[in-house]
């Protein structure tokens, strides 16, 4: 009787063991510098094919990087989702990210588009490329980034503010492929050709090219998108440069495991699963960006736009040499 007791009392306690660890297994928290209707329904969807709960903060990515510095071992966070390469290197050189061994991940994920260590990993592409006026601008015109420093363009570029790390990322590839001396030149190039002050997001810039102050900008696509979708006859056209050259510069939307995340295994099995097909199409539908895993089609909205050649230079390029894209542009005159 004794010993029945006993052994039962031993499987209680074991099967509290369980259900605890398995209740534990069962839940993340993500902090996402991606705003919540962005990224909402792809962990709801992840939690109705898994029965995974996930909890979340949404912030700016410089306040959650300093919130994970600061949290150290103690955070609560496992995941970090955030925009733009430039970032996640950020993110990396501050010590809050592990690298992940992953055969699912490399498989879906461009080489190009995760880190060369694995602690980060891309999930969506953006592609930054030349808007123009159909009526004003001939394509045949355009032909690369570099190009629009031509003196024939005196006037008619608008362009969205240094400011922001999608400029500074496009500038450090720049850098990569030419070095700084020439870089500058193209910048300064740019500079000259601007038919009016820097503007503070890529929708300014159509819409001041709309309204006929320029001819021609630099944008994210997915912006270009949100317009279209309010206007579909709106007098703007995408061209895709260096075609003949590198490719269209894109960058990333990505994700990675914090370094203290007290869940690895099931925060790498959900970047798993963030890099096949369910969610890729999610996460790429909610923004009309590219899927990064080349096997999802993009919507049908995008891939009217047309197919194009992108550049394959590893994104961590972006990071490493931000900072010196951020002085080149400010010697330049780029505001
Ligand atoms: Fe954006």
């Amino acid at each position: 009787m004794r010993k029945l007791i006993l052994s039962s009392i031993l499987l209680s306690s074991l099967l509290g063991t369980i259900s605890i660890s398995v209740a534990a297994a069962d839940k993340l928290v993500v902090y996402s510098a991606r705003n919540e209707q962005l990224i909402k329904h792809v962990f709801d969807a992840y939690r109705n094919e898994t029965g995974t709960e996930i909890s979340f903060i949404t912030d700016k990515a410089a306040p959650l990087l300093v919130r994970l510095k600061a949290e150290g071992k103690r955070t609560p966070a496992d995941v970090l989702i955030t925009v733009d390469a430039g970032n996640l290197w950020k993110a990396e050189q501050d010590g809050v990210l592990q690298p992940l061994d992953s055969k699912i991940l490399s498989k879906n994920i461009p080489a190009s588009l995760r880190d060369p260590d694995n602690n980060w990993f891309g999930m969506s592409v953006r592609a930054r490329t030349i808007v123009y006026h159909p009526g004003r601008v001939k394509a045949s015109s355009l032909s690369t980034y570099e190009a629009l420093a031509d003196p024939k363009f005196k006037g008619r570029l608008c362009l969205r503010t240094s400011k922001k790390v999608y400029n500074q990322s496009l500038v450090a590839m720049l850098i990569a492929r030419h070095g700084e001396k020439k870089t500058e030149a193209i910048v300064r190039g740019w500079v000259a050709n601007l038919a009016t002050k820097v503007f503070s997001s890529d929708t300014s810039v159509m819409k001041a090219i709309v309204a006929g102050q320029c001819d021609i900008g630099i944008v994210n696509t997915y912006y270009y998108g949100r317009l279209l979708k309010k206007d579909p006859g709106i007098k703007l056209k995408l061209f895709w440069p260096n075609q003949k050259t590198h490719g269209v510069h894109v960058n990333i939307s990505g994700a990675a495991v914090t370094r203290y995340s007290k869940h690895k295994v099931a925060a790498q099995k959900f970047l798993e699963w963030l890099s096949g097909p369910t969610a890729q199409r999610l996460f790429a539908d909610s923004n009309m960006e590219y899927p990064a895993n080349s096997s999802v089609p993009a919507n049908r909205i995008v891939q009217s736009w047309g197919k194009f050649k992108q550049d394959d230079m590893n994104l961590v390029q972006a990071g490493k040499l931000q900072a010196k894209a951020v002085m080149l542009m400010d010697r330049a005159g780029y505001k």
